[in-house]
């Protein structure tokens, strides 16, 4: 199924986010936490993952689609934040929720993140269908944030841009942040075209996300 950017006209979007509204309402559950390649669960349902760098709102968005509050961090045992963490939703799709990159030592972290099990992972995994990668709409576009993308390129992996904490910028900034994305998304070969600017804080841009994300899931069974 097509997403937002494919809609025909105002009906077709409108049936889209009522998808995205119908999925997100059924029960997601955490299932699965991997810190090694190995420990990767064996690919199934379609999987969307999400990533960015650390504090960059990916929880608080996680929770937000999921109307679960704490279900993105209840997992994350203290202490052990590098794991990669699997949440079924509605045994129609699976969201994975990546370690996020970069915060202090943006070079070394990278590397870090990107040669281990994360880096495994998105070459290697035949249903990933899409990575959602969040920027803050608050701070200018970072070089790991560049340095992701220059990744997902090479690894062939299509990902989507989605803007966070739009709530926390005026206008003019987030026009010109989202004018910013839209060119990034242009550079990169495997970027979807279409930018989505969200809040966690005020809900806004969710229902458009759980579109997109709902078009990619498989078929509700019969
Ligand atoms: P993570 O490290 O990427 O998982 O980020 P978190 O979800 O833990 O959020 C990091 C910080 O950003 C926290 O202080 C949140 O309260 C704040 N935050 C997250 N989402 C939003 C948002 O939509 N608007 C605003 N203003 N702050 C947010």
């Amino acid at each position: 199924m097509s997403g937002l950017a494919e809609a025909k006209d105002e009906a077709e979007r409108a049936a889209l986010i009522e998808a995205g509204r119908l999925l997100f309402a059924r029960p997601c559950a955490f299932f699965h936490a991997a810190q090694k390649t190995a420990e990767l669960p064996p690919p199934g349902l379609p999987e969307v993952a999400f990533c960015g760098r650390s504090n960059v709102g990916k929880s608080s968005l996680i929770n937000a689609l999921t109307g679960q509050k704490g279900l993105a961090r209840v997992s994350q045992t203290p202490g052990r934040t590098r794991q990669l963490n699997f949440f079924n939703l509605a045994h129609r799709l699976v969201l994975v929720d990546l370690p996020g990159y970069g915060y202090a030592r943006a070079s070394k972290d990278m590397q870090r993140d990107w040669q281990g099990v994360m880096f495994d992972y998105l070459r290697g995994r035949p249903n990933l269908l899409r990575v959602m990668l969040l920027l803050d709409a608050r701070i200018e576009t970072k070089s790991a944030d560049r340095a992701a993308m220059d990744l997902l390129d090479a690894a062939a992996v299509a990902f989507q841009i989605v803007l966070t904490k739009a709530d926390d910028v005026g206008p003019q900034r987030l026009f010109a942040r989202i004018a910013e994305a839209e060119a990034l998304a242009r550079r990169h070969t495997a970027a979807h075209p279409l930018v989505l600017v969200t809040s966690s804080a005020t809900g806004q841009g969710v229902p458009e996300l759980r579109a997109e994300i709902a078009a990619l899931a498989a078929p509700a069974a019969a």
